[in-house]
């Protein structure tokens, strides 16, 4: 073997076969779950219906490169994701927009309302709520304090036990106030889901000849990460061409520094016996219910069926329990410093490198993830 990578998620898998195809090197892939593709893996539940297994993934980008060097591997089904809130009896388009404005103002406060809007930030701008919240006129305030109250506020109390303005900005920042007419959820140039699901594309991406995938194995039963010596041992052998880490990094070196922080989530699916269950996609929950939303998988993936299956999320604390998975690092200025530590142990294994949502302690989407892991992988040609 020429490389090493640990985990089959979209940074893994991109990397692999990065390294094999372009670099002729032969990879092997050691992944703990009995599936590759990690948090994107989906797959057919006991109806029939396709699921994503860890919660609802979306693909969107703009970025031509990964576009293109994914649509290798897999056809889309296109589509404008859309989200709607429940609040109360209503349900109203998210990110809040003009179509929102107008149904919460009614047309004719929100049309004027919409002047101001488009006067202060200009048309088809994306402004994150609590910048919103800081514009002097009263009247956007007002529309700020209902965007915080009604879209932001208790969602990120469950989504991340924390209020809004006491997380990093970047985050509720992904899904500003827009400016426009349109109700969809991202505003990127391409949005749609893999035509036959993610996990046949992930299949395409790790089928190369250079690529070894092994599902069901520990990284640790197999290599060791010896800071003593600077190295790693493949099965008791220096192992000296690149290792690519993609789990979480405190993990990785025993949480000798204390756990870092992550966001998990627990899924409970319902399948019924009915066409519909919602209408929608994605509802979220953002001012009732101890869930943030439900996703009804056949209006993400266009699959057709006479019943239905859909996912709540409940979040909560990861403590590292046994079955327990972090998905989300929760980003903040004490929790950065700890990641650096953990960083600066693997800095000492100079063949490590730290890739992904968990290794990196970041908030990538599908398509930042994969542009790091071409680029990545390039630099180790
Ligand atoms: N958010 C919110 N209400 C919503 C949608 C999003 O408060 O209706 C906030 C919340 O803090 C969430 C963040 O915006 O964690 C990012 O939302 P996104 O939908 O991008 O989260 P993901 O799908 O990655 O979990």
């Amino acid at each position: 073997m020429d490389a090493i990578v640990i985990g089959s998620g979209i940074a893994g898998a991109v990397a692999a076969r990065c390294m094999a195809e372009e670099q002729g090197k032969r990879v092997l892939v050691l992944e703990k779950k009995e599936h590759i593709g990690g948090n994107c893996y989906d797959e057919k539940d006991a109806h029939g219906i396709l699921i994503h297994k860890y919660g609802p993934h979306i693909f969107h980008t703009s970025d031509e490169e990964v576009y293109a060097w994914l649509s290798r591997f897999t056809r889309w089904y296109a589509f404008g994701h859309e989200v709607v809130a429940r609040v109360g009896n209503e349900l109203i388009p998210v990110p809040f927009n003009l179509n929102t404005l107008r149904q919460v103002y009614g047309e004719e406060k929100g049309s004027v309302l919409e002047r101001k809007l488009v006067e202060a930030f200009g048309e088809g701008a994306r402004v994150p709520v609590l910048k919103l919240r800081q514009h002097p006129d009263p009247e956007i305030q007002d529309i700020a304090e209902y965007v915080y109250q009604n879209i932001f506020l208790r969602y990120t109390m469950k989504q991340w036990g924390q209020k809004p303005e006491d997380i990093d900005p970047a985050v509720t920042g992904r899904v500003p106030v827009v400016i426009s007419y349109d109700n969809r959820y991202f505003g990127d140039k391409y949005q749609g889901m893999p035509l036959d699901g993610f996990t046949p594309m992930f299949e395409k991406i790790l089928d190369h000849p250079g690529i070894t995938v092994k599902t069901g194995t520990e990284a640790r039963e197999v290599l060791d990460f010896s800071l003593e010596n600077g190295s790693v041992l493949l099965e008791g052998e220096a192992f000296r061409g690149p290792v690519i880490y993609t789990g979480p990094v405190d993990e990785l070196f025993d949480n000798c520094y204390g756990r870092l922080p992550y966001r998990s989530l627990r899924f409970d699916f319902e399948h019924y016996d009915r066409p519909d269950y919602q209408g929608h996609s994605v509802v979220n929950y953002t001012v009732s219910e101890d869930f943030t939303r439900i996703t009804e998988f056949k209006y993400l993936t266009g699959q057709q069926a006479p019943d239905t299956t859909i996912v709540k999320e409940y979040p909560f604390a990861y403590t590292g329990a046994d079955g327990e998975i972090p998905y989300y690092a929760i980003q903040n200025p004490e929790n950065q410093a700890l990641y650096e530590r953990y960083a600066a142990l693997g800095g000492k294994i100079k063949n490590l490198y730290l890739l992904g949502r968990l290794a990196e302690y970041k908030y990538y989407n599908i398509d930042a993830m994969a542009a790091r892991a071409l680029k990545t992988a390039r630099s180790l040609g």
